[in-house]
């Protein structure tokens, strides 16, 4: 359903601009597959992907070759981060999920509209998003807006400062200020949706089926994981669904369901595209990789909403990926302070549902995907082509002539192990600390820049514009 890539505007910058550089790799994965390119960098974006040659480049322009065991990938595009500043900076910050980001080969980010205060549900919170962000992002930053009930008159408005779309929650979305929509309300905003010719990302949980699931029965199952998972049962996510895809097909909206974690929905969603309903999806690392028969009890560091099923249930998300039921692949980073993961009592019920992986996300994916005989070509439609297209995000996610020139030497053969004390995230608590992952990020450039380091490079991105 995703193709071609969305086209870059304006086309490639002029050529011998200063900050040049020449890129050239055995292996450089572009749309149309992995070969020996020359990749050209004029004024931040690709200007040319021609035949590998050796030699040193043009005079005015940097070259670079990368090692025989490094691959050039475009720059990862993750839709989905919680950056929580400003109102929540203590959770996560724009300087430090960019740096982790960029250290991680993500290139854009698109942050969330909650758990930051205010959320971004009007032109003035966005407004204050944006001055929190300026001059401190080592990577491109969009913003989803929100819908909360009460706010589909600020939509337009909303949409009109360059949002890429509008996230709504069908259960708690953990924090006060977004509250869920109902049913009814969910029409609402898909129905202004519609007109605005938008998406609508949605928090497919519904919140009756969940209340009515039974959660810890006794004291002591509040440390158990089987519990938890009890009380967010894959049928919340499909009854969810299939109201969103009744919804998108009366109104003709667009949506995207977020964190797909219940391979039950499959089938649902692959029949709506087969209607020709509007309809996209998304999984994360930690349903891809982790599994619950192997979360220990008190582990809340697993923690999150929806739930890290069985095994069998990850298999199936792999296979929906691989048949593209499940277009992308972006981290749903959601950080907070360790006090609230509640590690002392280690209680599923009371624990902040979220995971930290922005850093992380490319190896935790890569180290599965190669073992179900994925390539990297398929990592590169998932992780940064795909989400793209259904963000609208122009010009990036793809390593072609005119896209920027975000790009990423990786070395997918190298492992390495996880030291929580290298990563750039506010809080180093992961459920990945001490797992061996396949592949290392070797460097990363934001429109032909190195990025990551001192500088922070990033700007900040609108829908319909070019950074
Ligand atoms: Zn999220």
């Amino acid at each position: 359903m995703v193709s071609p890539g969305v086209p870059p505007a304006g086309g490639p910058a002029a050529p011998g601009a200063a900050g040049d550089l020449v890129i050239r790799a055995r292996r450089v994965v572009t749309p149309g597959g992995t070969r020996p390119a020359t990749v050209r960098v004029s004024a931040g974006r690709i200007s040319d992907v021609g035949p590998y040659e050796p030699g040193p480049g043009p005079a005015r322009a940097d070259a670079v070759t990368l090692a025989s065991d490094e691959v050039l990938l475009p720059g990862l595009v993750d839709t989905h981060v919680h950056v929580n500043e400003p109102g929540r900076t203590d959770w996560e910050g724009f300087a430090s999920a960019t740096r982790a980001a960029a250290a991680g080969g993500i290139t854009t980010i698109i942050d969330m509209p909650l758990n930051s205060i205010p959320p971004t549900v009007d032109a003035a919170a966005l407004r204050a998003k944006r001055a929190a962000a300026a001059g401190q992002i080592h990577v491109d930053v969009g913003f989803w807006g929100g819908a909360v009930p009460g706010s589909v008159g600020r939509m337009p408005d909303l949409y009109g400062h360059g949002t890429f779309g509008f996230k709504v929650f069908l259960a708690d979305s953990g924090v006060p200020e977004f509250p869920p929509l109902d049913r009814a309300g969910l029409g609402r905003v898909m129905a202004q949706a519609a007109a605005l010719d938008s998406v609508v990302i949605v928090h497919a949980e519904d919140a009756a089926v969940i209340a009515s699931s039974a959660g810890p029965l006794t004291e002591g199952e509040g440390r158990t994981y089987r519990a938890f998972l009890r009380s967010r049962p894959a049928a919340a996510e499909v009854s969810a669904i299939t109201q969103v895809i009744e919804l998108a097909q009366e109104t003709g909206a667009r949506a995207h369901v977020l964190h797909l974690s219940a391979a039950d929905a499959i089938g649902l969603l692959a029949a709506a595209r087969r209607r020709g309903a509007g309809i996209t999806a998304e999984t994360c690392p930690h349903y891809l990789a982790l599994a619950a028969e192997d979360v220990p009890d008190g582990a809340t560091q697993f923690k999150c909403c929806p739930p890290i099923r069985e095994r069998d249930n990850r298999d199936r998300l792999w296979r929906a990926l691989r048949d593209g039921i499940i277009d992308c692949v972006v981290s749903d980073h959601s950080p907070c302070p360790p006090t609230l993961k509640r590690l002392d009592i280690g209680d599923f019920g009371t624990a902040w549902g979220g995971i930290s992986s922005v850093q992380l996300s490319l190896p935790v994916v890569w180290t599965q995907a190669r073992e179900r005989g994925h390539s990297l070509d398929d990592m590169a439609r998932w992780m940064a082509a795909a989400p793209a297209q259904i963000a609208g995000l122009a010009g990036k996610g793809q390593i072609g002539p005119g896209f920027d020139a975000d790009l990423v030497a990786f070395a997918p053969d190298e492992s390495f192990v996880v030291d929580p004390a290298r990563l750039h995230h506010r809080h180093p608590l992961t459920p990945y600390a001490g797992a061996r992952l396949d592949g290392v990020v070797r460097r990363t450039w934001l429109r032909g820049q190195p990025a990551g380091g001192g500088r922070p490079g990033g700007r900040l991105l609108a829908r319909g514009e070019r950074a």
